[in-house]
């Protein structure tokens, strides 16, 4: 039975797909993306999580390290990423709660058996599973595994994707999948480079080989102000969605929420400066989406 790495299982979501869902986080993603809200998802491997508020400086965690991964400075604890094997005896020697490790490894009977608890909701709603990440389909066992497993039992199946994989992955899954949320972060390709660490253009050619099968997909552009919301890119992004024959599209408004989260991690945010848009943007980019003859929701 295929295993694979999750970072959270959400339940009642309402922003992943239609209806009541829950929403299960693969980890590892091939983008880093500068405003990625889940930081925590990009990496493969587990996660140590230091919340430094909370540490009451006991040293616990460092005597029970045999890794010697964990170490005081003058600059209060030092954990080395690499020394770490994430076994997890100082989260459970931590009287504080001050670290946490992120990542479970369970297979797929496992994520169908939790799913399956909220069956009720998603007949009642018209919802479902949705996988998301990081990137679902760098585990594309797994995540072939789980589908196989939810369309056995008639549950509606959503996949969020990046796009970056290769088609073969695609080709595997497609049949699986009720919906695909597909993100379209950049339609330049320098930029896009730039600001997600590759290029778009595996991406738009999946985009284009999975509307031509006739899979349902909607469109999700994050607005990133100074980096994506230019005229020039929303009419690059409605151009290309109109000649693959898709109406839906979801824009989503930075937030800089996650700014924290970075430091739990160990990761550098590299647009601290950047404003949220404000309502009245977010509704002026509606209309132009509009304008191309598009279905425009302002969310997830
Ligand atoms: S998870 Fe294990 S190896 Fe890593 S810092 Fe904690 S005790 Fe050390
Ligand atoms: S065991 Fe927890 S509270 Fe104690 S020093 Fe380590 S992180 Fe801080």
């Amino acid at each position: 039975m295929s295993q694979g790495i999750i970072f959270n299982i959400q339940k009642y979501s309402l922003h992943d797909g239609p209806g009541i869902r829950t929403t299960v986080f693969l980890k590892g993603c091939p983008l880093s993306c500068w405003w990625c809200h889940n930081p925590e998802s990009q990496r493969k491997k587990g996660e140590f999580i230091f919340l430094r508020k909370k540490c009451i400086l006991c040293r616990d965690c460092e005597r029970v390290c045999l890794k010697a991964a964990v170490k005081f400075t003058e600059n209060g604890l030092c954990h080395d990423r690499e020394k770490c094997i994430l076994c997890g005896e100082c989260f459970k020697a931590c009287p504080s709660e001050a670290i946490e490790i992120l990542g479970k490894k369970p297979d797929v009977d496992e994520i169908v058996k939790e799913v399956e608890k909220d069956r009720i909701f998603y007949d009642e709603s018209g919802g479902g599973v949705t996988l998301s990440g990081g990137e679902p389909l760098m585990q594309i066992d797994f995540v072939d595994g789980i589908l196989t497993a939810l369309k056995e039992r008639g549950i509606h199946t959503v996949v969020d994707t990046s796009g970056y994989t290769s088609w073969e992955n695609f080709k595997r899954i497609q049949e699986k999948v009720d919906l695909f949320l597909y993100d379209i972060k950049h339609m330049d390709d320098e930029e896009h480079t730039k600001y997600t660490g590759i290029s778009n253009k595996l991406i738009l050619d999946n985009l284009k080989k999975l509307a031509l099968n006739g899979n349902k997909i909607w469109i999700r552009v994050p607005i990133i102000p100074s980096i994506n919301d230019d005229d020039l890119n929303i009419q690059r992004v409605c151009n290309y969605i109109l000649s693959l024959n898709l109406r839906d599209i979801f824009i989503l408004p930075y937030h800089n929420i996650a700014i924290d989260k970075y430091r739990r991690v160990d990761m550098e945010y590299k647009i601290p400066d950047i404003q949220e848009p404000s309502n009245k943007k977010m509704e002026e980019i509606a209309e132009k989406f509009k304008e191309c003859g598009l279905i425009v929701k302002i969310g997830g």
